[in-house]
């Protein structure tokens, strides 16, 4: 096993454990007493510099269920807080996670390999510590489907079945998923530190996270004022992406905002069908606070936490730092604004210069979608053939496509180029998208008939979301007619 595990590639270097001391608690996972390998991603184990074929085996199923810790792992569960739903908790941290590790890939960059459901770790409070398999497989497929929509997300390495069941509201077949991130700090890790007012503590995590993410800081006249800004202005290009393709998170809580830009945490995620600001999906989300249209006031609200976190940093007395955080702040709806039109400029096909204009146009756009509850996806993949001329297919989806008419000339008398705007748009508006039923179907028949023939194809499917294959119709429809509103639940 000692020499195998070598040539399976694995050649840690733990930053974090290393140059963090009291920001984790070393923790191991919990045996899994048959474990299965369910999916491995070959690509992205490449990209690590893992051996994905020797990987594909029993023995990467002891690997990833955390039965075997390759040489070199130094697990942990990190130390965070976080606001849920508004209400800051002081103590969160990995309760069914685990850091493995971290790599170096093929582009340089430090990963996290992370487990998620290996079992109780010092921060599980009442919890199991374990995931259960329908939650994992989700994960892996909306994460998945992020990274090919080109959005900045950790992603899936590997779901493997651990041969136990974990018990919700009835007996479930037991999971773990092992992550890949650029990193696992959050918003709610600064937050950990700041409430209990260990400013050694926050400052060498600032520090940390500057050197590990955005390095070119150290240099600044504020480097901590400076660290605001840039995760500021990473959040704000991530949440305009995430209203672009229509993902809804489902749970912005500090602690699920990732210091690096990525989209953490998928756990009652899904994407739009029929377009509306105020479609929440969660089951648990009574009151609409992460509906669709309330992300980018969400992501500003959970920025000005982590700011508060800051303050010491910024200025020895933090009285004297709120101006300046605040006057960082104020940029973030400006930033996001500008990113958001520059991503609707192009999923409109718009390729001249920027017009007074454009705002409207989209904004325009978006009400038609959402006054007749059209579905997000088909209505701005249609749009292409519809810049070509070709405008049936669009107007099919419209109950009354008079509205549509009426909007319409404005728009078409911006496309000057209309094969390069029909062109450019199928490169942004993905035709495949994790459309909540078929999502919901791969998982049952995974979970519920040990069939993974549907999550297969699923992933396949969604690995090139842009590009129209013949036979693929099913996937690009919307769920049938008569279906029951949509409900997602917390991946516990
Ligand atoms: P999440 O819903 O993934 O954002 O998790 C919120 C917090 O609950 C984190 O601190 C998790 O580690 C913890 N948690 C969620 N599920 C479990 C579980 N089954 N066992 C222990 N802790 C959990
Ligand atoms: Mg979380």
């Amino acid at each position: 096993m000692l020499d195998l595990s070598r040539e399976l590639g694995f050649r840690f270097d733990n930053s974090y454990a290393r140059d963090l001391p009291g920001c984790y608690a070393p923790a191991t996972a919990a045996p899994a007493p048959a474990p299965r390998l369910i999916a491995l991603n070959h690509d992205l184990a490449a990209e690590l510099g893992l051996n994905a074929a020797a990987l594909d085996s029993p023995v990467g199923a002891e690997i990833f269920s955390g039965n075997y810790a390759p040489p070199g792992a130094a697990p942990l569960a990190q130390a965070y807080a976080g606001h849920q739903f508004g209400h800051f908790v002081p103590q969160l941290g990995d309760g069914r996670a685990l850091l493995l590790g971290e790599v170096i890939n093929a582009n340089g960059q430090r990963r996290d390999i992370q487990f998620k459901g290996s079992g109780r770790t010092p921060f599980s409070r009442g919890g199991d510590g374990k995931a259960a398999l329908g939650p994992v497989l989700r994960e892996y497929i909306l994460g998945e489907a992020m990274h090919a929509l080109g959005v900045p997300t950790t992603r899936a390495l590997a779901a493997t079945a651990t041969g136990e069941s974990v018990y919700r509201e009835s007996p479930l077949p037991g999971a773990v998923l092992t992550r890949v991130a650029a990193s696992h700090i959050r918003v709610g890790t600064f937050q950990f530190f700041a409430a209990r007012g260990d400013t050694a503590k926050l400052k060498l995590l600032a520090d940390y996270t500057i050197a590990r993410h955005y390095p070119h800081l150290a240099a600044e006249p504020n480097p901590y004022l400076a660290l605001l800004a840039a995760v500021a202005r990473r959040q704000a290009a991530l949440i305009a992406r995430w209203m672009h393709v229509g993902f809804i998170h489902g749970v912005m809580n500090t602690d699920n905002m990732a210091i690096s830009g990525e989209t953490i945490d998928y756990g009652p995620c899904a994407f739009l069908d029929s377009y509306h600001p105020a479609t929440v999906f969660s089951s648990i989300d009574h009151r609409g606070r992460y509906a669709y249209g309330q992300q980018p006031p969400i992501a500003r609200w959970n920025l000005t936490r982590f700011a508060e976190t800051l303050l010491p940093l910024i200025a020895a007395d933090p009285q004297d730092a709120i101006a300046p955080a605040t006057a960082v702040l104020e940029t973030f709806s400006d930033d996001y604004e500008a990113a958001w039109l520059a991503g609707m400029r192009s999923k409109l096909g718009l390729l001249d210069a920027p017009a007074t204009g454009d705002l409207a146009l989209a904004n325009g756009f978006l009400a038609l979608l959402e006054n007749q509850s059209i579905d997000y996806t088909q209505a701005f993949r249609t749009l292409s053939a519809a810049a070509l001329g070709e405008d049936a297919p669009l107007r099919a989806l419209f109950p009354d496509p008079a509205p549509y008419h009426s909007w319409a000339p404005a728009w078409r008398a911006r496309i000057v180029d209309p094969p390069a705007s029909a062109r450019a748009m199928d490169a942004v508006n993905p035709i495949y998208i994790p459309r909540n039923h078929l999502v919901e179907a791969a998982l049952s028949a995974a979970v519920d008939h040990n069939d993974l023939a549907p999550f297969q194809a699923l992933l396949a499917v969604l690995a090139q979301p842009f590009t129209a294959r013949p036979g693929l119709e099913s996937y690009t429809e919307a769920a049938p007619r008569g279906s029951a509103p949509y409900r997602t639940f917390c991946g516990t």
